[in-house]
């Protein structure tokens, strides 16, 4: 554990989604009650049209079957405040948890026992702030008589604030139902998400707060921020995406302005391609580090141009492909890191100069994917102690196979301008839970990547 160990000696400050998540395990008889509801014939005619949001039931129905068909983890934002009794008349939820990057982010770090972990989320109701652990390594930043301090969420929450309510269906591998005269079996465990996307719920940092960034830049080793997938195109009060881009660029300039504190994004699926583009072009270039899944790299290039490449990937699953496209990524982004995970391994592409050997990368990954399998077996990280669970996940049985592939895609393509490092994750059969498990992933690995570079005086 002895490099969790240095990692757990970090600040981190981390912004800006959280949410409240309602979780649904789905059985058989759910799945095929709602096929059976609208019919398979609509069902199957709607998953060919491909809703990019939810305005109607059969979106959603629709949207969820084809996730279930491919057993890929899938986010789909609800525009339609007024499904929501439609979803309550059809669903109990079992459990409710905190939800949203930040939010997992922070409550898995502060129970890591991180030095301290500072979290900023710009809407805080109360049952929000309950969602936080109660650590006392876990701080809000709040501007009192103009000057900065820090609260444990519980004790910062504003009675007013909006809240986000995020509906998730988990499916498990094995699940069997039937569309019309086809028998669909799901290939893999994972979840379905319904992201409410309304007005009230913005992505920005106050302007109270916002002065004191370079402040909260100077107390951390590192940011690792995230939401950016909850801009809206545009609001009835005006603003647009561009405003907020544009503040969030601020945002990271001042995190950076007194000390050039290391910045991580993690990139999540964004249905609506202009939006997507923005983020990227506006956000990448200013932030050191990327974490992103294999869905996502593919939707990126395919933002950038590369279409013919980022179909391949989507169609194929080929190492090959994923090394190519975070190649040309870390390249036209000019990232010092790009950190990709998919079900089978974690990669990390950064330039050749890049001051931590492939050894020490790959070190970084392990740590992250054995925080993974520690999260997916128990549901939830609570103490430190509990990495040592992920320790006895075995590598998953296509292990050898990703090497094999990797060694050879490193022979075909010039990777020598480039550090490339992949290793096989360690897999849970039946996770508990498998929400979280990315952003897992991408905080454990960046931390770790931090903690390495403070070793060598790089940070
Ligand atoms: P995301 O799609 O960003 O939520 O990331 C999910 C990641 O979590 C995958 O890429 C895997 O590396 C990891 N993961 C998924 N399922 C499991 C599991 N059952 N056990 C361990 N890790 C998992």
């Amino acid at each position: 554990m002895g490099l969790l160990d240095d990692a757990r000696e970090l600040s981190i400050y981390t912004a800006y989604n959280t949410n409240v998540d309602a979780i649904t395990f789905l059985d058989e008889e759910t799945v095929q009650g709602l096929i059976d509801e609208f019919g398979a014939e609509a069902v199957r005619k709607r998953m060919d049209e491909y809703p990019r949001e939810i305005n109607e039931p059969l979106d959603f129905v629709a949207r969820l079957v084809h996730a279930l068909k491919t057993g890929k983890p899938m986010a789909v934002p609800l525009v339609n405040e007024e499904l929501h009794t439609w979803f309550d008349s059809h669903f109990k939820y079992d459990i409710e948890r905190m939800g949203g990057q930040a939010g997992i982010i922070a409550n898995l770090l502060a129970s890591l026992d991180f030095r301290r972990v500072i979290v900023y989320t710009p809407h805080l109701a109360r049952k929000q702030a309950e969602m936080f652990v109660d650590r006392p390594n876990l701080l809000y930043p709040v501007v009192e008589d103009g000057r900065l301090t820090f609260r444990h969420p519980r004790e910062a929450y504003r009675e007013n604030d909006p809240i986000k309510v995020n509906r998730i269906f988990e499916f498990r591998a094995g699940t069997t139902f039937k569309l019309g005269s086809e028998t669909v079996r799901v290939p893999f465990s994972g979840r379905f998400i319904v992201s409410a996307r309304f007005e009230s719920i913005r992505i920005y940092t106050e302007p109270e707060l916002k002065p004191f960034l370079p402040e909260i830049g100077l107390q951390v080793d590192g940011a690792i921020l995230s939401g950016y997938q909850g801009i809206k195109l545009r609001y009835s009060d005006g603003k647009d995406a561009n405003h907020y881009l544009r503040e969030a660029k601020r945002d990271i300039l001042l995190l950076k302005r007194e000390k050039d504190v290391k910045v991580h994004l993690e990139f999540a699926s964004i249905q609506n391609r202009e939006l997507r583009k923005k983020v990227i072009y506006n956000l990448f270039p200013l932030v050191d580090s990327v974490g992103m899944d294999e869905a996502e790299i593919a939707h990126v290039l395919n933002a950038l141009g590369y279409s013919k490449l980022a179909d391949r990937i989507f169609t194929y699953n080929r190492i090959e492909d994923t090394v190519l496209g975070g190649k040309i990524l870390v390249d036209e982004m000019n990232l010092e890191v790009l950190q990709i995970h998919t079900i089978y391994y974690i990669m990390y592409i950064t330039h050749a100069d890049n001051p931590l050997s492939e050894g020490e990368l790959r070190s970084s990954l392990e740590l992250a994917t054995t925080l993974a399998a520690a999260r997916a077996s128990l549901g939830d990280i609570t103490s430190p102690e509990d990495f040592k669970v992920g320790m006895k996940v075995p590598y998953n049985e296509y292990g050898e196979f990703v090497k094999l592939r990797f060694e050879e895609a490193k022979r075909r393509l010039r990777t020598r301008e480039y550090k490339v490092v992949i290793i096989p994750t360690r897999l849970v059969r039946n996770p508990v839970s498998t929400v979280g498990l990315g952003d897992t992933i991408s905080a454990g690995a960046f931390t770790s990547y931090l903690a390495m570079l403070r070793k060598k005086g790089k940070l």
